[in-house]
């Protein structure tokens, strides 16, 4: 049995005008509020647009609220950005980077998300950064190169147990239903970890909590949550149905 507490992370993505989104942390903060003693802890990420809105529902839930990406400076002219900082002030506490689709879409290179992770870090969030392979990638047997090169690149130096998260999520499976096969899922962890102790040390390597993403749904969770080097999941498409999510953390 692992140390180290389960986290269960709801992406939302660009989903959630107010009302929804509302309604959606009011669901999962009712569930939550009734199980309080729970063993693992649980994050919502919704859009930047109504971080504040969903903070106020999940006030004294003892839910965390997390963000979906930010800048690397404090402030600054930098149009339609949002910096750790703002972050830290409307409440957040996490912030996820480097998602594949902002990898992707925005062509985040690993220094950025590490520079991201650092301003992350300055202001006292807790960094939740994604590695993962494309399909292509996996099909030329190169998972673990690329795997490894994104820990080592995108991890900053002084990240710490206690303000860095890792999300394994393989490109390819994210909003798929493919999902990776538990014994892939845990060869792929275990070799992060051993990626994440060559670079900060075996203590630091074995508090920091690995996730996996892609596709993780109530059906498939207590598999992938019951490795030994999974530490929770970052749901995106079950993460927008309060009784999955729920779900999926009580398979831890
Ligand atoms: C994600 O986007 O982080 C994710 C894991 O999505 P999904 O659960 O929908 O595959």
């Amino acid at each position: 049995m692992s140390a180290r507490r389960p986290l269960i992370a709801g992406n939302w993505k660009m989903n959630g005008l107010r009302a929804d989104a509302r309604a959606l942390a009011d669901e999962i903060g009712t569930l939550r509020k009734n199980k309080s003693q729970d063993a693992f802890d649980l994050l919502i990420c919704p859009p930047f647009s109504v971080i504040e809105t969903v903070g106020h529902v999940l006030d004294s839930t003892g839910i965390f609220l997390g963000a979906q990406d930010c800048h690397t400076a404090e402030k600054g002219a930098h149009t339609g950005d949002v910096s750790a900082a703002m972050l830290k002030d409307a409440g957040c506490s996490h912030v996820i980077l480097g998602h594949s689709e902002r990898r992707t879409n925005h062509k985040e290179s690993n220094e950025l998300v590490k520079q991201k992770a650092i301003a992350a870090h300055n202001e006292g969030l807790i960094a939740i950064i994604c590695v993962g392979e494309t399909e292509t990638e996996r099909e030329n047997g190169k998972t673990l190169e690329v795997v490894t090169a994104q820990i080592k690149d995108s991890v900053p130096e002084g990240a710490r147990a206690d303000n860095t998260v890792i999300a394994y999520e393989p490109v390819w499976a994210i909003g798929t239903g493919k999902v990776a096969t538990p014994d892939d899922v845990q060869n792929v962890h275990g070799d992060i970890r051993k990626t994440l102790a060559a670079k900060l040390g075996q203590e630091t390597a074995d508090g920091i909590r690995i996730l996996y993403g892609g596709s993780m749904k109530p059906e498939n969770a207590k598999e992938l949550l019951a490795l030994p080097d999974v530490d929770g999941g970052l749901i995106g498409g079950a993460a927008l149905k309060a009784e999955d999510f729920w779900a999926i953390a009580q398979s831890c």
